[in-house]
């Protein structure tokens, strides 16, 4: 007897159709999987024999073919056991037939029987309700995913027993209702004051916050230990606007695939920070392996990229990045498939000046010799640092500020005129009404930049010197340019001043090796 099951695999952040079909036959005991399927599908018939005789029903006792259609797709995953559980019973005559029709499935089985979750529910889900899905049935710790997705029946089980018990209709369906998409949250009123930091002599680095916030840009904090680079990052994603639905759909569904889905709705109404440490691989930065899952850059899709100690990350493993910080999209590549996963993304990342991390600093000397620092230096390559729009210099503060920080903690917080939400919204604003395709000043190029820029002539002049001075190359010239619209947006002016374009030539450090001279250019 046949039996047919639908369920989906995996193809990048897409779900495709996978008919999975039991046929029993007479012959010696035993099952048999064609269909390309992977280690763990392969494996999945020992736990589905395990998962009926413990639920109480008759295992196959005849030879069993299961195809999962297309056979010339790969498919990986157990997700695909509860539907070869199912396509068992109703080709066994333990479950009736129409039981089965229009009812999508996937969930991984337990030995005892029991559901559990798998990845890429969100994907699964939507392409159940594209074509017209009767129900999806997935395992309970999958549901709210699942229901993320409208126009689609929701039902859920614990284990094998209950979902049958279900289906014949011995006990209700347990049916989840569609969980719409987080509502538009208003913009935070405050979040923005550096807590604990305390505001003072940190005026600079909020300028450079509500900068890379407000325009998209790529920000690089050089300090010594200790002076809150990591906590200034951290700062960020609070500072991006709210998220729409599409957005926090496709972080949610990019979450969804790495496995990485969380219950916590904290995910869907909060931009992404992603903090990969220095030691994390190609593949888990940009995402790959058999079936290509998503990386630290694609999980921070929509939000931030964290760097920290950035020198100590492998320079082959940097330079992976040029490429998806470029295009907002990583490709990967393998035999047969191209997988394209989202990638825009904020890159934060800090630094210590030089190994010891003191170098500049005005009271602690420095032990490093100069060809340490360089060595330092050439671990980051130069098309990297030359991607990075904002490049900011971080002092330590001094014990006078430490103690404001500490006072700060007696009387309200303190405030920065540039970390207003109001202030980074309406320099948004600004810039999507002059751009018509609503990108960010980061992705402005030179013919939008000529068009919309407004830049005043003598300002130009002032850009020219500075070419010149540090032999910028064309993609610097070009950001500095990008940096001042920011600036003159964030300030509220039409045109871009001049002091704007001498500001943003602060925010290139053309010697990072802790020389300070690489201050702005006085007019
Ligand atoms: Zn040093």
């Amino acid at each position: 007897m046949l039996a047919r099951c639908l369920s989906a695999s995996l193809h990048g952040l897409e779900a495709k159709p996978v008919t999975v079909e039991v046929d029993l036959a007479p012959g010696l005991p035993g099952i048999q999987l064609v269909g390309l399927p992977d280690k763990a599908i392969q494996e999945s018939r020992e736990r589905v024999r395990s998962a009926l005789r413990n639920s109480g029903f008759r295992g196959p006792l005849v030879r069993v073919v299961i195809n999962l259609a297309p056979a010339d797709r790969r498919k990986e995953g157990p997700a695909f056991d509860l539907p070869i559980a199912l396509g068992l019973l109703v080709a066994s005559g333990q479950l009736d037939r129409p039981k089965l029709d229009g009812l999508w499935c996937a969930g991984e089985l337990g030995l005892d029987g029991s559901l559990r979750p798998c990845r890429g529910v969100i994907a699964l889900a939507d392409l159940a309700m594209q074509q017209g899905a009767r129900a999806l049935v997935v395992p309970p710790a999958n549901a709210t995913e699942a229901a993320l997705i409208p126009n689609l029946n929701i039902w859920t089980a614990h284990n094998l027993k209950e979902l049958v018990q279900q289906l014949k209709g011995e006990c209700p369906l347990v049916r989840i209702g569609h969980h719409p998409s987080p509502p538009k949250a208003t913009p935070a009123a405050i979040p923005m004051e550096l807590v604990g930091l305390g505001m003072e002599g940190m005026e600079r680095a909020a300028h450079a916050l509500a900068l890379a916030a407000a325009g998209g840009h790529h920000l690089l904090m050089v300090g010594p230990p200790g002076c809150g680079k990591t906590h200034l990052a951290r700062q960020l994603p609070l500072l991006l606007p709210p998220l729409n639905t599409a957005e926090s759909l496709t972080i949610s569904r990019i979450h969804s695939v790495a496995g990485e889905f969380d219950i916590c709705e904290q995910l869907l109404h909060q931009r992404p920070f992603r903090s990969p440490h220095h030691s994390c691989s190609g593949v888990a930065l940009l995402g790959g392996g058999h079936t290509p899952k998503p990386g630290e850059i694609s999980l921070a899709h929509s939000g931030v990229l964290f760097l920290d100690e950035l020198a100590e990350f492998p320079r082959p493993v940097l330079d992976l990045l040029r490429q998806p910080l470029e295009d907002g999209k990583v490709r990967l590549s393998r035999m047969r498939e191209t997988t394209v996963f989202p990638a825009a993304v904020t890159l934060v990342a800090a630094t210590n000046p030089c190994p010891c991390g003191w170098h500049g600093d005005h009271e602690q000397a420095c032990r490093c010799t100069c060809s340490q620092r360089q060595r330092y230096w050439q671990r980051i390559s130069g098309p990297l640092l030359d991607r990075i729009d904002l490049q900011l210099r971080l002092e330590r503060r001094s014990s006078r500020q430490i103690r404001t920080c500490l006072d700060a903690t007696q009387r309200p917080q303190t405030h920065s005129p540039w970390l207003e939400p109001s202030r980074v919204n309406a320099a948004r604003e600004r810039m999507q009404a002059r751009n018509p395709s609503g990108c960010n000043n980061r992705s402005l190029t030179a013919a939008d930049l000529h068009r919309h820029g407004q830049f005043k002539a003598d300002g130009l002049t002032l850009w020219e010197r500075v070419i010149e001075q540090r032999r910028l190359t064309t993609r610097s010239s070009l950001q500095l340019l990008r940096v001042a619209r920011t600036i003159a947006d964030l300030n509220g002016h039409e045109m871009v001043q001049t002091e704007a374009i001498a500001d943003a030539s602060g925010y290139r450090c053309t010697d990072l090796m802790g020389d300070h001279s690489a201050g702005a250019v006085s007019r």
